[in-house]
């Protein structure tokens, strides 16, 4: 019998749901673990406070004696907690987060202790950091990068830890992390969106992108998980013949969820309110064992915060709950994997949405506005946004059960189609005063305030309006947000850009009104953006090829996909908003090529590993039983013998038939490890493992599909799928 496989279904079968303890006021305790600017302010002078919202506003440099009356508020708050550490928190491009811990604790002259905390540790650190991902910019036995303060993102205590959020760039100022260039970016969309809103109200002074993300994730039991080799180090199961019953009845999505699971999201939804994060949904998700979380949306970056936060939290709960977390996009064969949609949209300091339908015609000029520009942004930038979302991981959830495709198009829904159609009809230059009229009463002015059709639920559309948000839907279930949000507030910064220019210049030259010019544009990009909207179905031959026409991109792998990232207009993207400069885009394109090759190496390693030492000798054991059982008929039957083995002997030539399939897979799948090994280039290296190493994966795992479902099921030693999936 195989003993890991049954200890670990025996541990998981007599697990309890585990107590927690829950404040059932969260507003009681909102932010309690949180060094929020209320607070702050109520340390400080007035003055000191003041200065430091106007360093925050004007994104301005804070001086050091501010900087030493908010390190010595941060640490006696932090002491009051039991917190006796503190680290600089930041996200470097491993896609993890990165911290470091260092006491308060510090010791005079005098040989005394004290506890101590200034502007200069809170401001700026230099971890020796040398082993996160540079992508070349720094030697490792040179420059080091430095983490610096970001005031916009409040420091928190997680455990006895005051974490202060922080960018990470290297001393020559290149960005070595994920925070930088989003907070470039969101400064860039800010001035572009700010301008052209003060079209339509002359007191708009900022705008800020909002986000909010839906966490998809499964959750395992941790001896189940731990039994499998493959789960544990790549994330996502290699083999596993899948289960009879799988979400076929539909009977998991928002079904009642599992009192284990329930328990352990309680648990986390404590944790995060203490940690300021405004967690709101939570529900089963469609495949069996899989769940989804949703807070309020936030700001853009803290938003980014909060997830890379709450994933590292629910690692954490989850231990707890004797569960395994797993973030993969496609842990499991023939069921549905996860996402992470990023509800995005723009809102002015006054708290308008810009991408709400008001009750008014201006305001709904206002609407089509940024409305249209974001569609244009995302049709001339298509191919760099499914860049953004691009990985190993994410490479199997694009395109299968019900996820959207790799081809990035717009959803927009049937009533918004209607009023761009009549836009699209609106006059060249000057327009009549009854046309104006008409556009107002019967087109802008009709737009009702809710979108009904935009309940519609087209899962497949990776890019869809719903209401008064854009919903990016591709994006991956392990992601960092800030990726996707680099771009998508990239793309939208120049095309508001653009999008001012030319109505200025209309105005100007051809001294067109305001709306006029307005309305000249938006009718020139609709026209122009008709190959991003679509509609239909994602799914199948026939979208690919209509696609296809209009010219979209369709890059199925990783490698193809991140191309763009290098291609002579992201660059000028980049630059011209300096988002990034030339050095830092080329080495995130080569960090990210890196990384998906070691991905794919550890999974190859992985599955060759598995199949040669649990599959065959298992297979190779069975079939000996099966041999013996041969002989001993042999013995009580004699020369009548055969009539009793004919399905023994099928089955002894099916197992070696297979053991053949798998062994001599994974001597191909190594040799051509080895060729791939050798090649400098990385991107060709990349594209090696993708279209000749992954191929092998499906022949080795086919080959071991088959012998798990031939095997006596107490002989098999993995986990299977149905134990996995079922068992909470
Ligand atoms: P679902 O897509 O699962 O049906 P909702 O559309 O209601 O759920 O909301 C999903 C997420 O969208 C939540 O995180 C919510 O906070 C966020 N959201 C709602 N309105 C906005 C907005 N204006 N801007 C950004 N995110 C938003
Ligand atoms: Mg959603």
């Amino acid at each position: 019998m195989s003993k890991l496989r049954f200890d670990a279904l025996k541990a998981s079968m007599s697990r309890k749901p585990v107590k927690v303890r829950e404040n059932s006021r969260r507003s009681a305790i909102y932010g309690s673990n949180v060094f929020s600017l209320p607070l702050m302010q109520t340390f400080l002078p007035n003055s000191t406070f003041k200065k430091l919202l106007i360093s925050i506003e004007k994104n301005q440099t804070i001086s050091r004696d501010i900087a030493d009356q908010i390190a010595v508020a941060m640490k006696e708050w932090s002491i009051s907690k039991g917190v006796t550490h503190y680290t600089h928190w930041f996200q470097p491009l491993t896609g993890f987060t990165a911290e470091k811990h260092d006491a308060f604790f510090e010791t005079t002259s005098s040989g005394l202790g004290i506890e101590q905390f200034d502007g200069n540790q809170l401001v700026q650190q230099e971890p020796d950091a040398s082993s996160f991902p540079n992508g070349g910019i720094r030697n490792t036995f040179e420059a080091r990068g430095y983490t610096a303060w970001d005031p916009t993102s409040p420091a928190f205590i997680f455990g006895t830890t005051l974490c202060i959020p922080t960018v990470f760039v290297a001393y020559t100022g290149e960005a070595l992390d994920y925070k930088t260039p989003l907070l470039r970016a969101l400064n860039s969309v800010d001035v572009a969106a700010t301008a052209v809103a003060r079209y339509f109200d002359k007191n708009v002074k900022k705008v800020t992108a909002s986000l909010g993300w839906e966490q998809e994730y499964f959750l395992i039991d941790k001896s189940l998980a731990i039994s499998r080799p493959d789960l544990e180090l790549t994330g996502r199961t290699l083999l596993g013949h899948s289960s009879a019953k799988g979400q076929q009845l539909d009977d998991h999505y928002f079904g009642t969820i599992p009192s284990r699971a329930l328990n352990f999201m309680r648990d986390l939804e404590n944790e995060s309110i203490l940690l300021g994060i405004p967690v709101k949904t939570r529900h089963n998700e469609v495949a069996p064992n899989q769940f989804e979380l949703a807070p309020i949306y936030e700001e853009a970056n803290l938003a980014v915060d909060h997830n890379s936060l709450i994933m590292d939290l629910m690692k954490k709960v989850a231990e707890r709950h004797h569960f395994k977390v797993l973030f993969h996009e496609k842990p499991f064969a023939g069921v549905n994997g996860s996402g992470k949609h990023n509800n995005w949209s723009l809102s002015t300091d006054h708290g308008v949405n810009l991408l709400a339908p008001g009750r008014t015609p201006m305001s709904n000029l206002q609407f089509l506005t940024f409305f249209i520009n974001t569609i244009k942004a995302v049709n001339d930038n298509e191919e760099l946004l499914r860049a953004s979302i691009a990985s190993a991981s994410n490479d199997h959830r694009l395109g299968a059960n019900e996820a959207p495709p790799a081809i990035m198009s717009v959803f927009i829904g049937a009533q918004l189609t209607k009023v761009l159609s009549e836009l699209e009809g609106v006059t060249k230059g000057k327009l009549s005063p009854e046309e104006k009229t008409d556009l107002k009463l019967n087109v802008v002015g009709k737009i009702p305030e809710i979108l009904l059709d935009n309940t519609d639920r087209n899962r497949t559309s990776p890019f869809a309006f719903t209401g008064n948000k854009f919903e990016f839907r591709a994006v991956g279930s392990t992601a960092n947000c800030a990726n996707p949000m680099t771009v998508l507030n990239s793309i939208v910064a120049k095309q508001l850009i653009e999008f001012k220019d030319e109505v200025d210049d209309l105005i100007v030259e051809k001294e067109l009104k305001k709306d006029e010019a307005i309305f000249n544009i938006l009718r020139e990009y609709i026209k122009k953006s008709k190959a991003i909207l679509f509609e239909g179905n994602g799914y199948g031959e026939e979208w690919q090829k209509e696609s296809k026409k209009r010219g979209l991109s369709n890059n199925k792998n990783t490698p193809e996909a991140l191309k763009i990232k290098i291609a002579k207009d992201t660059v000028e993207l980049y630059t011209s908003l300096n988002v990034m400069n030339q050095t830092e885009i080329e080495a995130r394109y080569e960090i990210e090529v890196g990384e998906y090759i070691h991905r794919i190496q550890i999974e190859s390693r992985v599955l060759g590993d598995i199949a040669r030492n649990h599959v065959i000798p298992t297979a190779v054991k069975y079939q000996n039983l099966l041999i013996n059982n041969v002989r001993g008929l042999k013995d009580i039957y004699g020369e009548n013998y055969k009539e009793y083995v004919i399905e023994q002997l099928n089955l002894i030539s099916d197992i070696s038939k297979y053991i053949e399939v798998i062994n001599s897979g994974v001597t191909k799948m190594i040799n051509e490890r080895k060729k791939a090994n050798i090649i400098l280039e990385s991107a060709k290296k990349a594209e090696a493992y993708c279209n000749i190493v992954i191929p092998l994966f499906s022949v080795i795992r086919k080959g071991c599909d088959k012998l798990e479902l031939l095997i006596d099921d107490e002989l098999w030693p993995l986990v299977k799928y149905r134990e996995l999936l079922f068992t909470t």
